[in-house]
């Protein structure tokens, strides 16, 4: 068996053997360091967990996390500071933002159990990978992906969306997903972005667009009557023959405008916005309703909520997921939510993964809801299925 390794980077040398303590008892190898230059110096990629101090003489944490990030280490980064929440929050935020794999950010003085539960987990969802995989979903190429996208290799995923206030289920968010031959099921997050750099994404687009509307025939011939969001991608948005083409695709398959939603996210928003702001009014015009996904992620929110017709608003999934724990999180899921109403948007909260937040959101008005507590993305002939589980219950 290959045991864990994990690397301690913090001055203050008692609490730094503690810890060493702590994870050797959790089954892991620890190496200490006790200042930033030092663990730089001899940065591989070997570890599975690095505990970092952010406050450290020399070479700071938060200079160890652009260091990290340059050298796109992927073990679990474990944030620890005897600062203000704020400080460790602002740092975490960083860390994500530079594609770390932040497990934790801990404030000081810790809980052992707290910190020995989390490494047992953390142990127990992450095994050591021993031999590596047959082929990597890292490794597909532009032609892999035009071919599927010819051969029909993408299939949708629908993930339940329920009004808060009846509890029902309103509508579903297509969620890509490439039957690979040999690879499996590969997530969106392997290819969307190669779509959208390879000029491929016009098609991914439309083929998405019509396996929707398809489906959403077979459940209107069913007395399904649901709502389907699509995302659509920046480069989707720039196209003038997209609204012209929706028309045609909705005629088709004798649906109307309304009973789609394409959801943009903000920062896609950010290009080529004069050009997008044609075709985004010429679509409302037509009928289609427009959300702006990922809400809270983008820099320039306020300015484009006012210039662009949009019908729904959707927070972020990290705000939602934190608003428990995190304060601040909470304050700007209540803010997002009165921002919406006020601008006459029906507000959605995605990554709902508990009760709890369920019920926050309902005590704060929001209007819809979708996570893994209410329903996992599922393939189409699944979702009848859990319709009716529900309302017999
Ligand atoms: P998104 O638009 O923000 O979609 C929501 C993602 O969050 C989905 O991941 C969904 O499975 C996941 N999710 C939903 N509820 C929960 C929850 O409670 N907890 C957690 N942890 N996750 C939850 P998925 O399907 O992997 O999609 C990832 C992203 O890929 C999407 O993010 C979207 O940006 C993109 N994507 C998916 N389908 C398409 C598509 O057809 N076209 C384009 N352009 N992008 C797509
Ligand atoms: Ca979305
Ligand atoms: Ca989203």
């Amino acid at each position: 068996m290959t045991i864990p390794t994990l690397t301690v980077v913090d001055d203050d040398i008692d609490l730094a053997h503690l810890f060493k303590e702590v994870a050797e008892d959790a089954g892991y190898f620890v190496q200490v360091f006790h200042d930033g230059t030092a663990f730089q110096n001899s940065l591989g990629d070997t570890s599975q967990i690095i505990m970092l101090d952010l406050m450290m003489p020399g070479m700071d944490g938060i200079e160890v996390i652009r260091s990290l990030a340059e050298k796109k280490i992927t073990a679990g980064l474990v944030l620890v500071s005897g600062y203000d929440k704020s400080v460790l929050h602002s740092a975490h935020e960083l860390a994500s933002e530079s594609r770390l794999n932040v497990i934790a950010s801990l404030t000081k003085p810790l809980k052992i159990t707290e910190l020995r539960d989390l490494l047992v987990d953390y142990q127990n969802t992450h095994p050591i990978e021993t031999a590596p995989k047959a082929r990597k979903k890292t490794d597909i190429t532009e032609a892999d992906l035009k071919r599927a996208i010819e051969n029909r290799e993408l299939i949708l995923y629908y993930q339940p969306q329920i009004n808060l206030v009846t509890d029902a289920c309103i509508g579903v968010e297509a969620l890509v997903r490439w039957q690979h031959p040999t690879l499996g099921l590969v997530f969106p997050d392997a290819f969307i972005s190669l779509a959208e750099k390879s000029g491929l994404i016009g098609d991914l687009t439309s083929l998405v667009i019509q396996l929707a509307m398809e489906q959403n025939r077979r459940w209107r011939d069913n007395d399904l009557k649901l709502k389907i969001s699509i995302n659509v991608s920046a480069e989707n948005i720039t196209s003038l023959s997209l609204p012209d083409q929706l028309i045609n695709l909705v005629n088709a398959n004798r649906l109307d405008a309304s009973s789609l939603m394409l959801e943009i996210t903000e920062t896609a928003l950010m290009g080529e916005l004069v050009k997008s702001l044609d075709i985004l009014t010429r679509l409302r015009m037509k009928g289609f309703d427009l959300s702006i996904d990922d809400f809270g992620t983008g820099y320039s929110s306020l300015a484009q909520l006012h210039r662009v017709p949009f019908t729904e608003l959707k927070i972020d999934q990290r705000f939602i997921m934190q608003m428990e724990k995190d304060h601040e999180a909470g304050a700007i899921v209540e803010t997002c939510i009165m921002l919406g109403h006020k601008l006459n948007m029906k507000v959605v909260a995605e990554g709902v993964e508990t009760q709890g937040i369920l019920d926050n959101l309902t005590r704060l008005g929001c209007d819809i809801a979708q996570g893994y507590h209410i329903a996992r993305p599922m393939p189409a002939e699944k979702l009848l299925e859990w319709i009716n589980s529900r309302t017999s219950q």
